[in-house]
């Protein structure tokens, strides 16, 4: 018996912890395009970007329990056969498995836009951060295209490194769809207090540059400059490896509440940030989060569904309810969130001062879907159990 985990990264490891928790016993084989065991991203933005980046720091801890696990890393898998349940390699070689986990993550989008592609920086892997690194420490200005987490954390961290810096987005105050226009608009203040500055609600016509991208025009016809350009504008599922067996691979892979792969008949689930499902405690519409605890959620349930389903047992059907968290880190300030705030059509300031430490509650109509919190931990932590009671 084997199972084929496609993917290295948290929702990797996690899926082989539970599938071995869970009494599997047969062979597992983990297989990365990435040359490095496991480790954690959010650090590439922040403090990672900031001090330096070093692969061994940022590994996630492996329990024994995955000792038996072989890992092939730095070999992608360019294709799979679900007829044949066989996979090939980007180096050729194939592999046979008997249950499949799809933990491929994400990659970030690219502007389709005139220009060169070279000298355009993007972040989601330690090399990314490497390099990203490398070139803001010789640089004096960054010019970051998109205002979402990753554009936001990747301007605070270049301020604290003493470079300018400018952030141009589509959207109309900075990470506006998961705070709403009362946070984000606070929190585009925040970093003008620090020194960024902000085009907002602007497209990009095209990167100006030779050879290597130098700057950016702007849709207004206003040309800006900067020694280092990074793209964050959001991200594309990994699923090309997954096509031609029929799946809807439209927006990630779907699952069901047991994360088993809707469309598969054989045993296969998928996890973290490339798989998607309604999470019942809002709704039944199904969505793809990309957010830190989700691999670990998603990769223990889908482990013991994986070795329940090649036991010969029918896969579990719980409702999926675990909480959507994220947080981030900018400046000296910590932000954090629990439930789905984005969902929200209505909030309320329920603890401090928008310009301080604050709490805002999000409601679709009378119901809390979310909650997000800056520096405001103690506060925040009941809303937790009181969104789970939702349930
Ligand atoms: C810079 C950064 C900062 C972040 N900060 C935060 C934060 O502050 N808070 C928060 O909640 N979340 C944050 N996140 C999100 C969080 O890190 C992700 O949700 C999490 O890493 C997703 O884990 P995953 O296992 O699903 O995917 P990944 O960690 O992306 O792992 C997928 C792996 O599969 C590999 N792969 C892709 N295609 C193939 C293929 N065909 N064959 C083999 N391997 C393949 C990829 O290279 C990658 O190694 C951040 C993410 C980034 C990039």
């Amino acid at each position: 018996m084997s199972v084929a985990i496609v993917g290295g990264g948290l929702g990797a490891l996690r899926t082989a912890e539970s599938l071995v928790a869970a009494g599997y016993a047969g062979e597992v084989t983990v297989i990365s395009d990435e040359n490095h065991l496991p480790y954690n991203r959010p650090p590439l933005s922040k403090e990672a970007l900031k001090e330096g980046v070093s692969a061994e720091k940022l590994e996630f801890r492996r329990r024994a329990a995955t000792d038996g696990v072989a890992w092939m890393l730095g070999d992608g898998v360019r294709s799979a056969s679900f007829a044949d349940r066989i996979l090939t390699l980007d180096s050729g070689r194939e592999l046979a498995f008997d249950g499949l986990a799809i933990a491929t993550g994400i990659r970030p989008r690219r502007l389709n836009v005139p220009g060169p592609i070279s000298g355009r920086h993007t972040l989601r892997t330690i090399d990314d951060a490497k390099m990203l690194r490398e070139a803001m420490t010789v640089a004096k200005s960054v010019l970051i295209i998109g205002a979402g987490f990753i554009g936001c954390e990747v301007a605070a961290t270049a301020r604290q490194l003493g470079l300018s810096v400018t952030v141009v987005a589509i959207d109309q105050a900075p990470m506006v769809r998961p705070l709403g226009f009362q946070l984000a608009n606070e929190l585009q203040r925040r970093h003008e207090s620090k020194g960024v500055k902000f085009h907002l609600g602007v497209g990009i016509n095209a990167f100006l540059g030779e050879e290597s991208a130098k700057g950016i025009q702007l849709s207004d016809g206003t040309e800006h400059y900067a020694d280092v350009i990074v793209e964050a504008i959001g991200s594309i599922p990994n699923v090309d490896w997954l096509e031609g067996n029929g799946l809807d691979l439209s927006d990630g892979v779907i699952v069901d509440s047991s994360m088993a792969v809707v469309g598969i008949t054989f045993p296969a689930v998928a996890v973290g940030d490339i798989a998607k499902y309604p999470h019942e405690l809002f709704d039944e519409i199904p969505r793809r989060i990309e957010h830190w605890n989700l691999p670990t959620e998603t990769g223990r349930r889908a482990g013991k569904t994986l070795a329940a389903w090649l036991a010969g047992d029918k896969p579990m059907a719980e409702i999926v309810n675990f909480i959507p968290t994220f947080w981030s880190d900018q400046y000296e300030y910590n932000i954090q969130s629990f439930g789905m705030p984005g969902l929200a059509d209505t909030q309320r300031l329920s603890y401090g001062s928008l310009n301080g430490p604050c709490v805002v509650e999000y409601f679709r109509g009378d119901t809390l879907v979310g909650v997000v919190g800056i520096d405001s931990v103690p506060q925040l932590v009941p809303y937790r159990n009181l969104l789970m009671k939702r349930e």
